[in-house]
């Protein structure tokens, strides 16, 4: 049998973060047995969702797990990866896993962390590649320490694993976590305020970045989201500046969209904001330099000023719309 790599889930309220798929499917890239370990007050409505895609669940059952701490979750599974040495444990890189859990966890394991990995491979051991200085280097890095060795993978950086007809077995055991000992209490949830549109759930987007320069610029594009029944949604650095709210925006710390119409409008192409959008199924880009890699990416590329483009796209819209 093919070595283990521990895929740990996301979920939040009872719902699966659907990229924890992407994980199972980087680690039957590696070769090896898709195994998703999932840490819950009850695993099993999880447990079963995941055993669809997955050759093996491992249920970790305790209170203490009702809301996720990085103390709870190091302690449901350290002691359990120190007895059955999988190959590798993964995890998404962005969010509370990988950003509080997986170092951690390397630290209980005394073990080599790589973090936001888009590729993974074996080279005696564990080895992922990430993009380093401004994305203009691929570094191939090699987790050091003793096995098991773990990486955190960007979203969207691999394919998720397909649902099989057999499922996966689901072993059920009961965490063994100190519950005085966690360091770390929820004391609840504020839900991040979102714009009136789903940009998730959306057709058509329009995306500005940070190359609209300025509030009003942004808002005008509303116009032209609103003649293509779509939504507006922005890059990071538009969130930042204020223009939009953080709802809006795409990437690897935003959503992750799959319209079939991507318009992007000042957008240069940087790998976070990629990350979240290229399963797009037509990406268009407007940019005024010719080199911005979104013209990578872009199924049709306009080399031109954003805001002369959009009001021709405004125009010719309204026009053929009487
Ligand atoms: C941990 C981390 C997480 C991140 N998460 C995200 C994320 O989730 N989403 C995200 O988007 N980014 C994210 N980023 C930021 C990311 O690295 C880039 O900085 C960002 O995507 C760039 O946004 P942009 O394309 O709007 O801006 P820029 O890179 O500044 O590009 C602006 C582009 O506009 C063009 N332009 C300027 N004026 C015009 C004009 N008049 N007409 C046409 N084109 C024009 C320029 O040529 C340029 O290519 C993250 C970064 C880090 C470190």
């Amino acid at each position: 049998m093919s070595v283990e790599i521990w895929c740990i889930a996301e979920h939040r309220g009872g719902v699966l973060d659907a990229d924890t798929l992407q994980l199972l499917g980087a680690a039957r890239k590696l070769g090896g047995t898709a195994v998703a370990v999932v840490c819950a007050a009850d695993p099993a409505p999880l447990a079963e969702q995941l055993s669809t895609s997955a050759d093996k669940v491992i249920a970790l059952r305790h209170e203490a797990l009702s809301d996720f701490t990085p103390g709870g979750y190091a302690q449901a599974i350290a002691p359990l990866a120190r007895e059955r040495q999988p190959g590798a444990i993964l995890m998404l890189h962005s969010h509370f896993l990988g950003r509080d859990l997986g170092p951690l966890l390397a630290s209980r394991l005394e073990t080599g962390l790589i973090s936001d990995c888009t590729e993974l491979g074996w080279d005696e051991g564990l080895v992922g590649w990430r993009l380093v200085y401004r994305r203009k280097l691929l570094a191939k890095q090699k987790a050091a320490g003793a096995p098991p060795h773990m990486a955190t993978c960007q979203r969207g950086a691999f394919m998720p694993a397909e649902a099989s007809d057999s499922p996966g077995e689901i072993e059920n055991l009961e965490a063994a976590i100190e519950a005085d000992s966690l360091g770390w209490k929820v004391l609840g949830f504020e839900e991040a305020e979102v714009g009136d549109e789903d940009i998730t759930e959306a057709e058509v987007i329009v995306v500005g970045g940070r190359g609209v320069g300025d509030q009003e610029t942004f808002d005008s594009m509303r116009e032209l989201t609103k003649l293509l029944g779509g939504a507006l949604a922005s890059t990071r650095p538009v969130v930042d500046q204020g223009w939009a709210d953080r709802g809006l925006q795409i990437g690897s710390s935003g959503k992750t969209v799959r319209p079939r119409l991507y318009i992007g409008m000042g957008v240069s192409g940087a790998i976070q904001h990629v990350v979240g959008m290229r399963e797009s199924d037509v990406i268009v880009a407007v940019n005024k330099d010719a080199r911005a890699p979104i013209f990578e990416y872009a199924d049709y590329g306009m080399v031109a000023d954003l805001k002369e483009i959009l009001q021709r796209l405004v125009e010719q819209l309204r026009e053929m719309r009487g």
